[in-house]
């Protein structure tokens, strides 16, 4: 990597981070391209201070295809007065704006993943100056930060909050804290297949509190995840003092991840059949999918095992699936 912590970000807020009141304005990033030739990426943004207390950075649209965090987003900038909070609330509905645009996980500019996009680039593509906005700019401004996901288009997950186990216990106690005051039906102790680039590892890095969600999937919303997203985050501004009311308690599952064998990937392509819905109770050895081969009748299907004891928590939503797409994600029950 090369050495650009100098370098300014090309990025320019309408809105003063420092400033009084409610600010609905944009992060400005030049993109010149053969529709405009000095034209920018707006990518909205929220600012709602009022005085002294911590400083809450939320996000949604991570993934262009996840719908919850923009929902409880831009409904919570709609409606909040600054009079209703003690402390800032920086609310970005949108992080991967050309991505949410387009409806995708990741940009239509340049293909960037944002999640693996970290710490991004000055001077790098439209995902990469994003990355490193928040990176440089957005990130040491909060205490908190929460960053809505679900499944998007190629997953489906049970709706949980989580954190991650940290080293620093301090930063894993809080940050479990909040995931238990956001009171999703799930409550998960996460793992990652790979957390190189991802804003999670950024953030926790820099000692920030943070928490993250998977609210259901399949490039969609429905009526009761969207809801839990807008409670769920009631819940944590809160648990976190920015707002006054009462935590709206709900019971939770605890659950884990505990090691790679909870994630289940498919070694060959073809049609799915689940055996096995999100909730539901596996054993090792158990087949959780079959995969039929497309091509001709009278093949053999491949069977997908479990190769732990426990629930299923996500799984691949469409009805095909491909070599190395991740077929199933299996969690263990947490005893409350
Ligand atoms: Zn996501």
């Amino acid at each position: 990597m090369t050495n650009t912590a100098l370098r300014p970000s090309p990025i320019s807020p309408t809105v003063d981070f420092y400033a009084e009141g409610a600010q609905h304005g944009f992060l400005r990033l030049p993109y010149s391209r053969d529709d405009s030739a000095w034209g920018s990426v707006m990518i909205p943004i929220a600012i709602i201070k009022n005085g002294e207390g911590p400083c809450a950075l939320i996000t949604g649209g991570n993934h262009g295809d996840e719908y919850e965090g923009p929902i409880a987003l831009l409904d919570l900038a709609r409606s909040l007065r600054a009079e209703d909070v003690s402390g800032t609330l920086i609310i970005v509905p949108a992080m991967n704006y050309p991505a949410f645009l387009a409806g995708t996980r990741t940009s239509p500019i340049d293909k960037g993943n944002m999640n693996r996009s970290f710490p991004g680039a000055p001077d790098g593509t439209v995902t990469q100056k994003i990355a490193d906005y928040f990176q440089r700019h957005l990130l040491p401004l909060a205490d908190i930060v929460l960053d809505f996901h679900s499944g998007g288009k190629t997953l489906d997950f049970l709706p949980f909050c989580a954190a991650h186990i940290l080293p620093d216990k301090q930063l894993e106690r809080k940050s479990f804290e909040l995931v238990e005051a956001f009171g999703a039906p799930y409550s998960m102790k996460m793992r990652e297949i790979d957390a190189v680039g991802m804003y999670d590892t950024a953030a926790e890095e820099m000692g920030k509190v943070f928490i993250t969600t998977e609210l259901g999937g399949g490039g969609t919303s429905t009526a009761k995840t969207a809801g839990i997203a807008k409670r769920g985050l009631g819940n944590v501004l809160i648990k976190a003092g920015l707002l006054r009311g009462e935590i709206e308690r709900q019971e939770t599952i605890w659950l884990d991840m505990p090691d790679g064998n909870c994630f289940i990937f498919a070694e060959d392509a073809g049609l799915l059949e689940p055996l096995l819905d999100l909730g539901e109770s596996v054993r090792k050895g158990d087949v959780v999918a079959r995969i039929y081969p497309l091509g001709r009748t009278g093949v053999d299907r491949l069977e997908v095992r479990a190769k732990m004891d426990g629930v299923l928590a996500a799984r691949h939503f469409p009805g095909l699936v491909k070599a190395g797409d991740c077929v199933s994600v299996l969690a263990t029950i947490e005893p409350g």
